[in-house]
């Protein structure tokens, strides 16, 4: 059901968040409208004219939609999983402008501004109990950092990392809190003082599921990638080198191999460059096919985020189906 829904709706989705200008609610910067479906931005020539440009998109959400308007959205492709598909949701755009916020929440989290991440296991969880006489569930976990086009497990508790990819069984979302939590934790280990890392490495929540109908003993699988990607600034190369340099290159290089893919599924290529980056090659099997694929693009309403933006919106276009 759930799926003959999303059918109708395409495998490859792209919605777009403006966030509020930080410390003014709702002001919308050099956003100037918000539609259902579509934003303009209204930048001046260099003649001094206002100048707009709109973009289009599957779904806007303009920086007064809550946590709770985002995920509702969100929540039909994220339940096919139960019904054995595999889904890809991407946080996407430059450092600030809301993907942590979006996925995971803000730090200082509450019930109403918890993100993405939760709001879905919660749902699974909540779910799968409504359908307990009828299907058995087995959930586990995998939370993994991609930085510098290297994998690392964050859910192991010791640091070898030697098991490439830790499933952890979970049977509650007080279970996936605390996973959560040592993902964190281990995430930050890597980290020094003066880089936040995080906003340099991707970070990819799965859950995997298996289910098992308990009348006929058929068998379903599915699983669902909820990604944090690294931040989409363009970094001056005249102006960083060394290690920044390095990562920018490696971030750089993933962004664009992902663009590459999604937009070769949408032109239902025959060839899809799976192989390009570490990110596509960790989720090729979720990424095409019947699987299901939602890009949630990032805005920054800011004016000094002009040119930020403006490559942020053309990603986006590159990836969409519209
Ligand atoms: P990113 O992960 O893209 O670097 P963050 O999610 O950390 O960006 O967001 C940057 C700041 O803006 C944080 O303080 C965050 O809480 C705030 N913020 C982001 N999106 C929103 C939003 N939709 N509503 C309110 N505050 C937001
Ligand atoms: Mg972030």
């Amino acid at each position: 059901l759930y799926n003959q829904m999303q059918d109708l709706k395409g495998n490859i989705r792209v919605y777009c968040r403006v966030r509020p200008l930080i410390g003014q609610q709702n002001s919308c910067g050099v956003v100037g409208s918000v539609e259902e479906e579509s934003i303009s931005l209204v930048t001046s020539s260099k003649n001094g004219k206002e100048v707009k440009k709109t973009f289009t998109f599957n779904k806007v959400f303009g920086p007064s939609a809550t946590q709770g308007e985002v995920f509702s959205d969100t929540q039909p492709l994220i339940r096919s999983v139960l019904d054995g598909f595999n889904v890809c949701i991407f946080a996407y755009g430059q450092t600030g402008s809301g993907k942590t916020h979006t996925m995971s929440g803000p730090d200082n989290i509450t019930e109403e501004t918890v993100g993405v991440n939760y709001r879905a296991l919660r749902d699974l969880f909540c779910l799968l109990e409504q359908r307990k006489d009828t299907i058995h569930y087995d959930i586990s976990v995998q939370m993994l950092e991609i930085y510098n086009e290297q994998v690392r497990d964050l859910l192991m508790t010791d640091a070898s990392n030697k098991r490439y990819a830790n499933l952890v069984p979970v049977s509650s979302t007080a279970d996936v809190l605390n996973l959560m939590s040592l993902g964190q934790k281990n995430r930050a280990v890597g980290s020094t003082a003066m880089n936040d890392r995080s906003s340099r490495s991707h970070s990819c929540l799965t859950v995997h599921v298996q289910g098992r109908e308990l009348s006929s003993g058929n068998g379903l699988r599915g699983c669902i990638h909820l990604v944090d990607l690294a931040g989409s600034e363009r970094v001056d190369k005249s102006e960083v080198t060394g290690d920044r340099l390095k990562e920018a290159q490696h971030i750089n290089k993933s962004l664009s191999a992902l663009g590459d893919v999604i937009s070769a599924l949408a032109q239902k290529q025959s060839h899809v460059p799976y192989r390009n980056s570490k990110l596509t090659q960790l989720l090729q099997d979720s990424l095409g096919g019947q699987a299901k694929t939602l890009m949630f693009v990032h805005i920054s309403p800011e004016p000094e985020a002009l040119g930020e933006t403006i490559s942020t919106l053309k990603f986006a276009e590159r990836v969409s189906t519209i």
